[in-house]
């Protein structure tokens, strides 16, 4: 033999994830789960870049944020002829890059836009648990209406989901409410609250004592533990809301309360983006320790026109896909593993023009079945039959194909028999193998 050097395997980037089956199949169950609701809001899928302009996000997400202050992945492209390069980053959100997209093509002139989206998002965070550096999301985006009611809906979307996953409200997550007001209330709820930070200012972390000037109602946000009293008995931004402010909460309050969702207000709840004003709101879960906020939105009138945009209000929330998926595990929701209809056992290959002629006659009619690759003993094949989950072999044996037929041996039931159809009719029989409560 020659020498070789062993080629070294390379490993995906820290906390990027693989998904592969049988786990894709449960992001696939999630997905279809999810559309289905989204599709009966009137809700259109959008799909942008996963690459944007760097400054998109710095304007959009606020500069003093954890995403663009440590978390985004930004880079400086290959320069072009003239030397100039552009500054760009993976997105760590979508809303920014959609607005983007509305603005670009005009698509908030004449009417509001309701809009989804799926994929991936990146940030650069410590990878552990629930949190990981490449993750996903889906989302929603309500641009152009003034809510409550508006805020109501996307709620009781996020609500719906959540139930037909088969999450109990109150067992497996909790919904958490809060009114940001608007910018003139905050700015005077700002001053209030810087003066109780500097109140406070020897227990401040270092984060907290650099944001206290720059964003201060971001400290209220703080995970520290040591924090937590202090930002407890911070000024309320509640407290400083003004009759409109006010008349939109309880709008969106008295729909969720006739609709029976149940919700606290935490008056702590900012969340981590700038630009959200009025209705805030958080679904978490105790069952997925620090990371468990599954899904968080609310309302961000003010971001369309901070990204060049005529002022358009818009409300959305973005759910973590991985930590639905994990809290969907936690909670022992496990969707059925996708199994075949059937299993072609294929003792000889000279049979296989006719046997692949007839799988996609069944194929065409909607049946799922899973050709035996290469041929080996019968014992084996019928091994992996069996292992496939699928409900039926279809045996094309030389005796059978020299009839012009297939034999068909139940696998699941012990009860039933086996039987024989004729190859050239397989839209007569195919709806035989496909399973009963479809
Ligand atoms: P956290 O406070 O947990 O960092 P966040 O406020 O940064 O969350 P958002 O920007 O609101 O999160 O994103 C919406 C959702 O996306 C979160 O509620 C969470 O479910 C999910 N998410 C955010 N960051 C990550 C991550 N690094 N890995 C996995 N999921 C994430
Ligand atoms: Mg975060």
């Amino acid at each position: 033999m020659t020498e070789q050097k062993k080629v070294q395997p390379l490993q995906a980037v820290k906390g990027m994830n693989d998904i592969l089956p049988p786990d894709s199949a449960r992001w696939e169950w999630l997905e279809g789960k999810m559309r289905s609701v989204l599709q009966r809001y009137g809700y259109q899928n959008v799909r942008t870049p996963i690459v944007e302009p760097t400054a998109l996000f710095v304007r959009g997400i606020g500069e003093v944020t954890d995403i663009v202050e440590k978390e985004m992945y930004a880079f400086e492209d290959r320069a072009d002829k003239h030397g100039q390069a552009e500054h760009l980053a993976l997105r760590p959100e979508m809303t920014a890059g959609v607005v983007r997209a509305m603005i670009e093509h005009s698509f908030l002139r004449d009417s509001g836009r309701r809009l989804y989206y799926f994929g991936p998002m990146f940030r650069r965070e410590k990878p552990q648990k629930g949190r990981y550096r490449q993750f996903h999301q889906m989302g929603v985006e309500a641009l152009g209406f003034n809510g409550p009611d508006v805020d109501a809906e996307v709620i009781l979307l996020g609500s719906r989901l959540l139930r037909e996953l088969g999450l109990k409200d109150g067992e497996h997550v909790r919904l958490e409410l809060n009114c940001l007001g608007a910018p003139e209330e905050r700015r005077a709820h700002r001053e209030a609250l810087i003066a109780h930070l500097e109140a406070h200012k020897d227990l401040l972390d270092e984060d907290s004592q650099r944001r206290m000037y720059s964003n201060p109602l971001r400290v209220l946000d703080t995970k520290n533990p040591a924090l937590q009293d202090m930002a407890n008995a911070a000024p309320k931004l509640l407290d400083f809301l003004g009759e409109a402010s006010l008349a939109h909460f309880n709008g969106v309050r008295a729909i969720l309360d006739a609709a029976g969702i149940a919700y606290t207000i935490n008056p702590r709840l900012v969340r981590g983006l700038d630009y959200y004003n009025l209705t805030v709101f958080e679904w978490v879960t105790d069952k997925l320790g620090s990371q468990g906020t599954v899904c968080g939105g609310g309302r961000y009138d003010g971001l369309i026109e901070q990204l060049g945009g005529k002022p358009t209000p818009a409300v959305g929330f973005g759910m973590g896909m991985e930590r639905m998926l994990l809290l969907l595990e936690e909670v022992g929701v496990a969707p059925a593993a996708p199994v075949p209809d059937a299993y072609a056992v294929v003792p000889s290959a000279q049979g296989l023009p006719q046997v692949m002629v007839a799988l996609e006659a069944l194929r065409a009619a909607g049946v799922s079945v899973v050709l035996h690759p290469g041929q080996s003993s019968m014992k084996s094949q019928f091994k992996k039959a069996d292992a496939s989950g699928a409900a039926y072999a279809l045996v094309f044996g030389e005796d059978e194909l020299a009839r012009g037929e297939v034999a068909i041996k139940p696998l699941r039931d012990a009860s039933a028999s086996q039987i024989s159809r004729s190859l050239a009719l397989v839209s007569e029989w195919a709806a035989e193998l496909l399973p009963r409560n479809a």
